[in-house]
């Protein structure tokens, strides 16, 4: 049977010793985030993760959804009363205002407690992290009277929320949007048209479901300039707020996928439904995209959390499987064969996921703390920095933890041989599941493409160079700890790389649009191995200080420095492989003619 247990020991030195939240009390919820109070929330959540949500995860597999003929969609066995006790527990309404119910605290927190519930079970945690999606977007674009409409309801967790874009010919291209809005007269409007792939869209976990809804109003313009964004709620909310009427949507089908089957993934067919527009018009995506960066965040967050998980038991497995002699010599001559971690290339396979891990989640809690600071600090060139830092790190932790997350996945399941491709062991369920977070939230390639096309050049470069300075500093500020210089070399050789490749997209692309293109995602993982190498550095450098201070957590802060080495050494290098092909450009990519392949 599988195993899981919430990695609270790595994320408290990454939230106490790596990113020091207690200097930023200044920042409303914060305050009271002492160490203790923070080992109690992580634990408390830890314990739900692993008693409520994981015993569900390979029964919700195999029992997937069902749809009955009516629309209405069942979910596993257990799901809703899982569900019922997070809510319960204030889980899904973290990091909202209190104003709207919530508890006010960081989103950072939000984030370390997000990576546990979707280790435990991402089909389940996706039926929250869709809600808090939808209530980020009617924070930032609701008027008063929506907010009070729906927040506390969606924030209580007795209401859900769903995000609406995908059509059957328009994916990644959402000017083809086609779903119609027609001004009823009084205010509202009448939608109808076709969504498919929604996450969420149809269950019976909750009273009702607030679905946002991109459609395009009669007489708008064509293309994405054109688009709006709506409530459109699966009962009308009542006067005094209660549900009333049952509205015009419904659920035409359930898709049969590879995997996230306790996930019901929908199409909803909108039939002259009521919608409440949620912004103003025509500014549909900009709206939208509060829900979509969210998402984005979330996304990288699974693919991490899968590979934690998927790491945990492929570890658990080496220790135990015994098969073959070390090459060094028996290890357990007592037994019949040595456990297989003894062979380097098991080990290999394990330190590697271990350092994406362990620095991704670094990663995720730096970004997520970004965050907190771009929508809660008093000072405007504060925020201003958190804010570009925020923007140019979604797609590359949306993009690398993915593609990562999957392979890492692919990789553990190859620690079990075939016992990891039969589903008895679970591994087969990791691989499955961690595949679609590189496809839904903008597929991986169009992450590389607004890393490239967008984030670089925003404000005159202005996030990309904050950060090559954040990093160069970290270095220079470092130079003579002679116990870091391993670390920080290693670091300045990498970011060296990516300087050389931003300066080459800089010469090459603007002539030449397609070099951009065809260097995307090399660039994009090159700066995941930047980033990230950043992170090993900043956690060698906390865990040095807190060895020379006398730490008692002396077995892990020095587990962190082989890790921090072994990145290092055998996963920086691959900066040179990436930027040997962004220079390469596009030439050999775009040769053929497209009835040549
Ligand atoms: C299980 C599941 C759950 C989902 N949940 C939701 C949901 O809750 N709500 C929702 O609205 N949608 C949802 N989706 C839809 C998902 O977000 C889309 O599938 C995704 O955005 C890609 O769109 P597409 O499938 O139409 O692919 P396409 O847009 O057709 O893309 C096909 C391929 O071409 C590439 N491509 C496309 N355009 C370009 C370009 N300009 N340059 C370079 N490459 C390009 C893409 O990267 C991709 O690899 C879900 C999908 C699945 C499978």
């Amino acid at each position: 049977m599988p195993v899981y247990k919430a990695p609270v020991n790595d994320t408290l030195f990454v939230l106490n010793d790596v990113l020091n939240l207690q200097n930023y009390g200044n920042l409303p919820g914060f305050a009271d985030l002492g160490p203790d109070m923070l080992e109690a929330i992580v634990s408390e959540a830890a314990k739900v993760a692993e008693e409520e949500f994981f015993p569900l995860n390979l029964s919700g597999d195999q029992e997937g959804c069902t749809r009955s003929d009516d629309g209405s969609v069942t979910v596993p066995a257990g799901f809703k009363e899982a569900y019922d006790a997070y809510c319960q527990g204030g889980w899904l309404g973290l990091a909202v205002p209190e104003e709207f119910g919530g508890q006010g605290l960081p989103y950072t927190l939000h984030a370390a407690v997000g990576e546990y519930m979707s280790s435990a079970n991402i089909s389940l945690t996706m039926y929250p992290g869709l809600t808090q999606g939808a209530i980020a977007a009617i924070l930032v674009h609701g008027s008063d009277a929506q907010k009070a409409k729906y927040l506390p309801k969606m924030v209580e967790g007795v209401w859900s929320g769903t995000m609406n874009l995908t059509e059957p010919h328009c994916g990644t291209d959402l000017g083809l949007l086609r779903t119609r809005a027609v001004p009823a007269g009084d205010g509202s409007y009448r939608i109808s048209g076709q969504k498919i792939f929604i996450s969420a869209g149809e269950h019976s976990m909750t009273e009702n479901i607030v679905h946002l809804v991109l459609a395009r109003i009669d007489g708008a313009p064509a293309g994405t300039k054109g688009i709006s964004l709506f409530i459109v709620p699966k009962f009308l909310v009542n006067e005094d707020g209660s549900s009333g009427a049952r509205n015009g949507v419904a659920c035409g089908a359930i898709e049969h996928k590879m995997g996230i089957h306790g996930n019901s993934t929908c199409v909803m067919n909108y039939d002259d439904a009521t919608g409440y527009l949620l912004g103003a018009e025509n500014k549909g995506l900009a709206a939208m995209f509060v829900m979509m960066n969210e998402a984005r965040l979330g996304v990288g967050l699974q693919g991490l959390s899968l590979g934690e998980t998927a790491y945990q038991n492929a570890a658990a497995y080496a220790r135990d499987r015994l098969q073959g002699r070390a090459l060094s010599g028996p290890k357990a001559p007592e037994k019949a064969a040595d456990p297989i971690i003894v062979h380097p290339d098991i080990r290999r396979t394990l330190m590697t996921i271990r350092a994406f891990t362990e620095a991704g989640r670094a990663f995720t809690l730096w970004t997520a703390l970004k965050s907190d600071i771009a929508h809660r600090s008093e000072d405007a060139a504060e925020r201003q920095t958190a804010d570009d830092l925020l923007s140019l790190a979604t797609p590359i932790l949306k993009g690398v933890l993915t593609d990562k997350g999957f392979d890492h996945a692919v990789a553990a399941q190859q620690v079990f041989g075939g016992h990891g491709y039969i589903e008895e062991h679970g591994m087969s369920q990791y691989v499955r599941d961690a595949r679609i977070t590189m496809i839904y939230e903008g597929a991986n390639g169009i992450q590389a493409l607004d890393l490239v096309g967008r984030k670089l050049a925003a404000n005159g470069g202005r996030a990309v160079m904050a950060l090559f300075k954040e990093i160069g500093d970290f270095c220079e500020e470092n130079r003579s700890d002679e116990t870091l210089t391993f670390y920080t070399k290693g670091l300045k050789k990498g970011l060296n790389d990516l300087q050389t490749s931003t300066m080459w997209f800089m010469q090459n692309a603007m002539a030449k649009p397609d070099n951009a293109g065809a260097g995307s995602t090399d660039y994009m993982h090159l700066f995941g191995l930047v980033v990230l190498g950043y992170m090993w550095a900043k956690m060698a450098k906390a865990a040095e200080d807190a060895l020379a201070a006398g730490d008692p957590r002396k077995e892990f802060l020095e587990a962190k420095l082989v890790t921090a080495r072994f990145y290092m050494e055998r996963i920086m290098p691959e900066t040179a492989l990436r930027k040997a092909r962004i220079e390469a450009g596009a030439d050999s990519l775009m040769a053929l003619p497209a009835d040549a392949f």
